[in-house]
């Protein structure tokens, strides 16, 4: 292993991929991923990967407009195809939701973004088997849709070893060292590499570093977990679903699955981040399937196909912290990513490396710096607290 590198980036899921992928390409030199498990092990390989534009301020729809632009021109932007698929995203919303779903709907176009305002009569059609009878509203991004989370990971990492980026899995890092007060090496399991830069990417685990050199992050960490169910339709035209009454999303998983997870407002499910249950248990089922079986009556006649939990790693505002500590000269953040960060993975990881660079960036993240909380700017959303951002 290198005992040198002009930036160490701690982390391989989707935030430290991007981060490191774009360090690289902009020329950074020498860039080090060190990953203590395998690329994507983590939240990143569990993620539902939706690719959407929904969001009600405006840092997250540009980072996620500027999303759906890299994953529509994965070879080109992502260093790879990350099987994309734009199946479009459709949120149902009942007459509490049409206020919040306008906001939305009029941020997106003031950033250009397609976006079509439908009635459960335009839906009826396509969607049969979805109940819209306490619906009023539904908007429709058809240019959104879903990846391959691990995938899209690897594509960045691999791609970007022809301009200088190395990764080291199964290699953890265990502390960052200060001199003088600013950053000069990490200490790793296979001993010190000297650095002036380096990139905390820890995803749950950056809190625990960042309190080697003094930095203590509140973040809770949640439980999450989707399902895939065997359904007796065909899920061609079936759309990224998403239902803020029930509080339930779906998305094909196959011609004749769907994957279903729960979003917010719930009950958070708080985690040992060492030590989880990574499978789906049957409690947990239920939670799912009492809520898809509301909104899409038929899946009662399917059938359990398999699930997975991973973890939320969830900010102040559930928002992503992002950027560097003005205290701490070499040392960034690139954390929380709570429900949003696959998508936001990559331009987030572009923008950093700008930042780091000294580039301009084409999105300025300033907002998503993680001294906003001492200063008392947090993030708000049109739909209260919680991952709808
Ligand atoms: C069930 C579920 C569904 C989701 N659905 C969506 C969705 O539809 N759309 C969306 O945009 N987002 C979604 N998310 C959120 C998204 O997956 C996360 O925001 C994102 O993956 C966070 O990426 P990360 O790189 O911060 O974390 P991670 O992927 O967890 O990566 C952090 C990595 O750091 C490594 N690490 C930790 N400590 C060290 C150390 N000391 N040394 C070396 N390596 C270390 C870990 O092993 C891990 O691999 C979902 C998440 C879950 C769990």
């Amino acid at each position: 292993m290198h005992d040198t590198a002009d930036a160490v980036v701690i982390g391989g899921g989707i935030l430290g991929a991007s981060t490191a992928h774009f360090l690289a390409k902009k020329g950074f030199g020498q860039i080090i991923l060190l990953e203590q498990r395998t690329l994507a092990a983590v939240s990143t390989g569990h993620s539902a990967a939706a690719i959407r534009t929904f969001y009600s301020n405006p840092v997250t729809v540009q980072l996620a407009q500027r999303a759906v632009e890299m994953f529509s021109n994965g070879e080109e932007e992502l260093g790879g195809d990350c099987d994309f698929r734009q199946i479009g995203y459709l949120a149902l919303l009942d007459e509490a939701g049409i206020e919040a779903g306008k906001t939305v709907v009029q941020l997106q176009r003031e950033h250009g973004i397609r976006i079509e305002e439908l009635t459960p009569a335009d839906l009826s059609d396509r969607l049969p088997m979805v109940n819209l009878d306490d619906i009023s509203y539904a908007i429709l991004e058809p240019d959104s849709g879903f990846a391959d989370p691990k995938k899209t990971t690897r594509n960045l990492v691999e791609s970007a070893s022809e301009w200088g980026l190395t990764a080291h899995e199964g290699v953890g890092a265990r502390s960052i060292t200060l001199t003088n007060g600013r950053v000069s090496a990490v200490e790793t399991d296979n001993g010190p590499i000297q650095t002036p830069v380096v990139i905390n990417a820890a995803g749950g685990w950056g809190r625990q570093l960042g309190l080697t050199i003094g930095l203590n992050y509140s973040f809770r960490w949640s439980r999450e977990y989707d399902v895939v169910l065997n359904v007796p339709f065909d899920t061609a035209d079936y759309p990224w679903l998403t239902d803020p009454q029930l509080c339930v999303y779906s998305r094909p998983a196959g011609p004749r699955q769907l994957l279903v997870g729960l979003g917010f407002p719930k009950e958070i499910e708080p985690l040992d981040i060492d030590n989880y249950d990574t499978t789906v248990d049957d409690a947990s089922r239920h939670r799912v399937e009492e809520k898809i079986f509301q909104r899409v009556p038929s899946t009662r006649e399917g059938s359990f196909d398999h699930g997975w939990a991973s973890m939320y790693t969830i900010s102040d505002d559930w928002h992503p912290l992002v950027g560097p500590e003005p205290e701490i000269p070499g040392y960034f953040a690139c954390l929380a990513g709570n429900g949003h960060c696959f998508k936001l993975g990559p331009p987030l990881g572009e923008a950093l490396a700008d930042v780091i660079t000294g580039n301009a960036s084409k999105i300025d993240i300033t907002g998503l710096r993680p001294s906003r909380f001492i200063e008392g700017d947090y993030f708000t959303s049109a739909w209260g607290s919680g991952n709808r951002a």
